[in-house]
């Protein structure tokens, strides 16, 4: 046995298969891509990846080479896409892992074609093209060159084109439309009679462009339970947040009037105030911009940060809540009673959003599964 930290990240594996199962109707015809990119955005890649394998998955997406190996090395044998990119040095662990390459330059379409060469293979690549992301991929008067250098590369063929929604998670935005139409350009330069797997849609897309999903959509946040344009309703029947947050509370204790709190005595009270300590802040992903306006669930009730949030500590007022005491759970992220905070509702309280609460949280704690 180890000791176990007072934090502890709670994942829900069966609301994670409930958004899989969610989101695979919602894609109709087209295949799904799981992101399990950033650890799972917090939620565990490896541990998530073989929860969605047993409800079907056959289809990941990560963003480096090394996540990508790793995730292969835990027993994965579906398809796993690597997004962003590689050394070309270590171009033959795609060939070796069966990892799929997304590239977008010369200098990878060589390295994975002596890679494959020396392995005596031929491996598919898929073709990153920028159709208004202005992030990776090839521009449309590129296409050509790049489109032959993958012809003429010894063992490697064409097997997809891909490309990334700037503004899905906004229903109304007509950008979608317009980098879907700039998509359906490139695809007029793809030689004739080759059947490739065309890719383009996020969550938003998926959810908001269904005419956008082609042959395989690529879901993240949604999967996580999250709508992408932060919509705070969750409706029951919809996506369900897969991860939650607790603590314990370590003292409880009353100070007087005019009395500051926590470094800088940012707040100072104005009443004699009962506090609860927390033994959270920002190292574990509780971000210090949660200093007097964050909020906590304890006995269902919502318990207000005072005061700057430590590196390992907070403190909220528990005046309004009665018969709090050490070992109550304090919930940060998720449901207690009636009461419900969302990754959401903290990303409005320090202008993020919801990808990057879930991030932090989850990525710098102790994380329990339960399925
Ligand atoms: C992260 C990512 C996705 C998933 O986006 P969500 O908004 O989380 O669904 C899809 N495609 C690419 C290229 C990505 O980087």
């Amino acid at each position: 046995m180890q000791p176990s930290s007072f934090n502890r990240v709670n994942i829900d594996l069966t609301a994670l298969r409930h958004n899989y199962n969610f989101l695979k109707k919602q894609a109709e015809e087209a295949e799904f891509l799981a992101m399990v990119k950033a650890d799972g955005y917090g939620h565990g890649m490896v541990d998530c990846a073989h929860a969605l394998a047993k409800a079907g998955c056959t289809v990941y997406g990560v963003a480096e080479l090394p996540e990508a190996v790793y995730l292969r090395q835990s027993g994965i044998s579906g398809e796993i896409y690597s997004m962003i990119g590689f050394d070309p040095a270590d171009a033959h662990y795609f060939v070796e892992h069966r990892i799929t390459p997304v590239v977008y330059d010369l200098a990878s379409i060589e390295a994975l074609s002596s890679a494959a060469e020396q392995q005596g293979r031929s491996i598919g690549v898929h073709l990153k093209v920028d159709t208004g992301m202005s992030r990776l991929g090839v521009q449309l008067h590129d296409i050509d060159n790049i489109l032959n250098a993958i012809e003429r590369a010894p063992g490697t063929h064409l097997a997809g084109i891909a490309s990334h929604f700037p503004c899905a998670d906004d229903a109304a935005s007509a950008t979608t439309q317009q980098c879907y139409d700039l998509f359906k350009e490139f695809q007029k330069h793809l030689p004739a009679g080759n059947e490739v797997v065309k890719h383009i849609a996020n969550s938003g897309g998926t959810l908001y462009s269904p005419t956008t999903r082609e042959d395989m959509v690529r879901c993240g946040i949604s999967l996580y339970g999250y709508y992408p344009e932060g919509r705070n309703h969750i409706p029951e029947d919809g996506l369900r947040p897969v991860m939650s947050f607790t603590t314990r509370v370590v003292q409880v204790k009353t100070i007087p009037a005019g009395q500051g709190i926590s470094y800088g005595h940012t707040y100072v009270t104005t009443k004699p105030t009962r506090l609860a300590v927390l033994p959270v802040g920002y190292e574990d992903g509780f971000s210090r911009k949660l200093s007097n306006c964050g909020e906590v669930l304890l006995h269902g009730r919502r318990a207000p940060v005072r005061g700057r949030v430590c590196m390992n500590l907070c403190m909220v007022d528990i005046s309004e809540i009665d018969g709090v005491g050490v070992g109550d759970e304090a919930v940060l992220l998720g449901r207690q009673g009636e009461e419900l905070i969302t990754a959401d509702e903290i990303a409005g309280w320090i202008g993020t959003i919801s990808y990057e609460v879930l991030c932090m949280i989850g990525n710098n704690n102790q994380r329990e599964y339960h399925n």
